[in-house]
């Protein structure tokens, strides 16, 4: 394995994208620039507290005893290696729904783009390593609490199978910064904390919206130039500078690739919690980890995000539909250089045509039955989640029991049996309302119905359905667990609850504890049932 100092350096963004003129450090409006040059600010003490040697891999290097100080004080932001050109980029993006003119990566400091020796790019983001020129009001830190989370969600993220940016690494500064967790008035000091994230470009639909806000016309043709050749080089013409229908075709794979994504999001039960377009990534990527949750009951109306707990324009349910009014933004954005509204409408058609012939697929996999054709099929996935909701039942443990029920024998089973078999889900509700689980029999003896109607073996339906309805997932109250350990001072959990989320589709003995569905202490408590943007 090289050593840190011999990762290859070849940073196209800063070489190829026209960069910010000052060189000053101060929080101000940046134009007709897609960069900022700006260097990490440097930490106290920093001390690994977890990475993943998957990412290290796909960088061609490994963190040892001998030279984890050392992983530390780059991946902190203390020392630069030989190539790294650090910058901040430039973007804007609708926040809630309303334009909110420049952001940047207030806090985000890109280190550089690596070639590794199977000729992949990789850009290393640090995320809290302090202010930028974007960083408006802020202080450009992250804690150890949003830290955790984004480290080991991206990771979990991965090893579900999906599209992420991914961790290499999470470094504890020996710092402490103030939060005021809630926006309710009592900052207090918490320990500081700096994520490495890596991933083939961070370009996100703001980059573009913010060169057509401002008119910037020339500067986003070339942003839209240099995104087709180095994010899509396999559209780029055999000859010659992209066309008109070179940027219809990347449009239509940001479309495809973004509902791809937020089909997966359903599958495992993701929701975001902060869908702004400056939080999409144009490779279609899940990307920003803040106030994301996981849904536990199940409440499509569900949001984690207690500053969307009103409008709950990002709930789980109408993740779909905001995907698609966000790349409406995109399309807005890249007009000026398309030249012509009728590819980008057609992109935006083919996003809800991919999307529900995806989610169709999906939800028939999650369910172990061959591709849905008929009504009956569409009813029995409609039905589903209502039922679901009104049953108080865990998600997550739902699908894997369900994956238990055997094809029929007994046509005229007793529906309250079946009930048996997905109980470990069931929510204890009792102190709190009566729930009434009838139209859950009812519907699991539709379903064993509809599985005896194919001829697959119980144990093969099982296995499949265990391949796409993942029995550890990254639940807030365990995230939660594992912050109050580190912020401790005690990484032990945050690597343990990494090596778990590495293999969430598998049983894994011992571990019986990180499938538990959410404890009732943890439905109230700050961090796991409720979060803010405050990070
Ligand atoms: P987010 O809601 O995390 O996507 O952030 C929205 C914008 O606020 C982005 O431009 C971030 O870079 C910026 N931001 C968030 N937190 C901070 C912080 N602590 N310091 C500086 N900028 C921040
Ligand atoms: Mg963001």
């Amino acid at each position: 394995m090289p050593s840190l100092e011999s990762l290859h350096f070849t940073n196209r963004f800063t070489r190829e994208l026209p960069g910010d003129t000052e060189r000053e450090n101060r929080r101000r409006q940046v134009r007709q620039a897609c960069w900022s040059g700006v260097n990490p600010t440097p930490v106290a003490a920093p001390r690994l507290v977890a990475h993943a040697r998957e990412v290290a891999e796909l960088l061609d290097i490994e963190v040892t005893t001998d030279n984890e100080q050392a992983f530390a004080d780059v991946f902190g932001g203390n020392r630069l290696l030989p190539g790294m050109e650090p910058f901040a980029m430039c973007y804007g993006g609708h926040q809630f729904g309303n334009w909110a003119g420049q952001l940047g990566d207030g806090r985000a400091i890109n280190l550089g783009e690596v070639i590794n020796s199977r000729g992949e790019h990789w850009t290393l983001q640090l995320k809290g390593a302090g202010p930028t020129p974007y960083s408006r009001t802020a202080d450009g830190l992250a804690v150890m609490r949003s830290s955790v989370r984004e480290f080991l969600c991206s990771e979990a993220m991965h090893h579900l199978g999906v599209p992420t940016t991914r961790a290499l690494c999470l470094v504890a500064t020996g710092e402490q910064v103030v939060r005021d967790m809630f926006y309710n008035g009592n900052p207090g000091p918490e320990p500081g904390a700096v994520v490495c994230r890596v991933a083939p470009s961070f370009t996100r639909f703001g980059n573009f919206q913010i060169f057509a806000a401002r008119q910037e016309i020339d500067q986003l043709r070339q942003l839209v130039d240099f995104t087709v050749r180095t994010d899509f080089p396999h559209l780029l013409p055999p000859s010659g500078p992209p066309t008109a229908e070179t940027y219809a075709a990347m449009f239509d794979e940001v479309c495809r690739r973004t509902a791809a994504m937020i089909v997966h999001w359903m599958r495992v039960g993701f929701v975001h919690g902060v869908m702004n377009t400056d939080n999409m990534s144009i490779l279609g990527l899940t990307i920003d980890y803040g106030p994301y949750g996981w849904l536990e009951n199940v409440d499509p109306d569900w949001t984690p995000n207690t500053t969307d707990a009103q409008g709950r324009r990002y709930c789980f349910i109408a993740q779909p539909q905001i995907g698609h009014w966000n790349l409406l933004q995109l399309a807005n954005a890249l007009l000026p250089v398309v030249g012509d509204a009728k590819p980008l409408e057609a992109g935006l058609h083919a996003y809800a045509r991919h999307f529900q012939e995806g989610y169709r697929r999906m939800m028939a996999d999650k369910l172990g039955i061959s591709l849905m054709t008929t009504d009956v099929d569409d009813s029995l996935v409609a039905d589903l989640w209502p039922i679901l909701a009104a049953a108080d039942i865990d998600m997550t443990l739902f699908f894997r029991d369900l994956a238990t029920i055997k094809a029929g024998d007994d046509a005229t089973a007793d529906p309250a049996r079946f009930l048996t078999a997905v109980s470990s889900g069931f929510y204890d509700t009792e102190a709190r309302v009566a729930v009434d689980r009838t139209a859950l029999g009812v519907w699991l003896a539709r379903y064993q119905a509809r599985i005896s109607a194919e001829a697959l073996p119980d144990s093969i339906r099982r296995d499949r359905m265990n391949t796409v309805n993942p029995l550890y997932v990254p639940r807030n109250y365990l995230a939660q667990l594992a912050i109050d350990k580190a912020e401790a001072g005690d990484f032990s959990r945050v690597r343990e609850m990494l090596d778990v989320l590495r293999w969430p589709y598998t049983e894994q003995p011992g571990r019986e504890e990180y499938a538990a569905k959410r404890p009732e202490w943890a439905r109230h408590r700050a961090g796991c049932s409720m979060l803010s943007c405050s990070s």
